[in-house]
């Protein structure tokens, strides 16, 4: 079965570090981190941006 990847966009800040380690995966929108395509890197490079996520608003689903 395939993931789903989200953002939790009640807790997203805003710090845009998503976006710097996965630019091709988030977008920021309105000030909130958005998935525009979550195949856009390595699954290696989305796990480090899940994990540098501040307030952990980024899960697969
Ligand atoms: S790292 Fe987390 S808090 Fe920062 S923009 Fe991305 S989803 Fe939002």
């Amino acid at each position: 079965m395939s993931q789903k990847l989200v953002i939790d966009q009640d807790s997203c800040i805003g710090c845009e570090l998503c976006v710097n380690i996965c630019p091709n995966v988030f977008k920021m929108v309105d000030g909130k981190s958005h998935v525009v395509d979550q195949n856009g890197d390595t699954s290696e490079n989305i796990e480090q941006a899940i994990k540098s996520c501040p307030v952990q608003s980024i899960r697969w689903e």
